[in-house]
């Protein structure tokens, strides 16, 4: 167990005079392009807290982004990590192999849906799994065409920057952008234009045509969608949409990829958010939540299609790097050991009364969605679905200052994204959720 204590306790103002001096040097040496969704410096963390360099303990319900599902140096990693720097820090697999990658991949292609047969490549980021995905699909498939969704988010690469949907902050300058990318309407319950109990039959059907129509179902290599749409405002898709899709892919020889980079890793209540209507994907991407904060990613999926690629056409110096698979294997075994799936369904339970308690108070709340220690809720005008992203910035600032540290989302600019680590203890996790109550009846009257 982490030796950081679990309470939540502020000592200085927020940020403290220590951050503060170090958050001049970062305006002085860092570009002024990154974002900061909390103004401290981190010391340590662990468990559901992080320490600042000034001594305030904040409660974590960011694990930054969705990475440290296990928790910030988790007890497996660590020992993982320390023992495998000592051994060897790179060969570069294509150079010299090492066991590490090969278990990191057996343990894909075991964990992700799906009896058949599977094989796996590893690289550094989401980004670089899902350009590897669409370049295994477009030479397993000899098509061009790859059908993105709208509110999708894919990385900040070219093609994964020309596939995620939102212009700023992310594609705004960045052009051009790469060809052979088509966005289809994302099945969005809230804001479904024949309202929500018609989305998922009308969504398929309005996809299903474009795809036909605008594209030709024989020229489109591969469809890509996350299950539940991250940095889009955790729009979970309505039962059937998932399924719908990966039917018609399969029916028009499409490869059906799955960009689990942020759902996956028992984050949503199973290994991987697919699991949950039983879709099977032909290729899964994953990232995030595979090594406990160790740059490590993965495309996973059917052997036939992960074979089809000529010798020496995947690769890279540093992906799958010895220290990230060993860490990637400490972080599989807390998940499995410590039974984080069922872990994060509790305090999914958790978070979605608490939210939907909020929401019968506030009226500009209007909807809480999510599975899993995945919640989230959209904040709009009282009484319209017009979004309120002041809401949003006030409600943030609010619990930063009372040192609890909560992410933002949404193609609005207006969704709280609550993703904690999967090892918060339950008495921080109902006082991040009290706090937030404070927040939103602060703006709210
Ligand atoms: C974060 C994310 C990515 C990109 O991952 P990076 O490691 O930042 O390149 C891709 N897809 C989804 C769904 C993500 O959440």
């Amino acid at each position: 167990m982490t030796k950081i204590p679990q309470v939540r306790n502020l000592v200085t103002a927020i940020p403290g005079p220590k951050s503060q001096a170090i958050l001049t040097r970062r305006a002085e040496a860092v570009s002024s392009a990154l974002g900061m969704a909390m103004p401290v410096i981190v010391d340590r963390a662990g468990g559901g807290i992080i320490i600042d360099v000034d001594g305030n303990s904040i409660i974590d319900m960011g694990a930054g982004i969705a990475v440290v599902n296990v928790g910030n140096s988790a007890d497996r990693v660590v020992a993982n990590v320390q023992a495998q720097v000592e051994a060897f820090t790179h060969t570069c697999f294509m150079v010299v192999p090492y066991l590490g990658y090969i278990e990191v991949c057996e343990a894909l292609n075991r964990l992700t849906p799906g009896k058949h047969k599977k094989k796996s490549i590893l690289l550094n980021s989401g980004a670089e799994a899902l350009e590897n995905a669409v370049k295994i699909a477009r030479s397993y498939t000899k098509r061009q065409a790859v059908v993105v969704f709208e509110h999708g988010y894919h990385g900040r690469t070219n093609l994964t920057m020309s596939m995620t949907a939102k212009n700023m902050p992310y594609k705004e300058g960045f052009g051009p952008f790469a060809p052979e990318v088509y966005r289809m309407p994302m099945a969005y319950p809230l804001r479904w234009p024949g309202g929500a109990h018609a989305c998922a039959e009308q969504a398929l059907e309005l996809v299903i045509h474009k795809m036909e129509k605008e594209i030709g179902g024989k020229n489109i290599a591969a469809i890509v969608i996350e299950p539940i749409q991250g940095e889009g405002g955790f729009i979970v898709p309505p039962k059937g949409f998932l399924p719908g899709l990966s039917k018609y892919a399969t029916e028009n020889g499409i490869v059906f990829i799955a960009d689990e980079v942020q759902t996956g890793f028992a984050r949503t209540g199973q290994m991987f958010a697919s699991e949950d209507e039983g879709v099977t994907p032909d290729l899964i991407a994953t990232a995030k939540g595979i090594a406990g904060g160790l740059p490590l990613a993965g495309v996973t999926g059917r052997a036939e299609i992960m074979d089809s690629v000529h010798g020496g056409g995947l690769g890279g110096t540093y992906g799958g790097s010895p220290i990230a698979c060993a860490a990637a294997l400490g972080a599989i075994a807390t998940i499995e050991e410590e039974n984080l799936c069922a872990r994060a369904a509790e305090i999914g339970a958790i978070m979605s009364s608490a939210l939907h308690a909020m929401a019968k108070k506030y009226s500009i709340i209007g909807e809480v969605r999510g599975r899993g220690a995945m919640q989230a809720i959209e904040l709009v005008m009282p009484g319209t679905l017009e979004p309120n992203p002041q809401a949003l910035a006030a409600i943030i600032k609010f619990c930063q200052g009372k040192g609890v540290l909560i992410l933002s989302a949404g193609t609005y600019g207006n969704v709280i994204r609550l993703l904690p680590p999967l090892v918060i203890p339950e008495n921080l996790l109902h006082e991040a959720l009290d706090i937030l109550d404070q927040a939103i009846g602060s703006i709210s009257s």
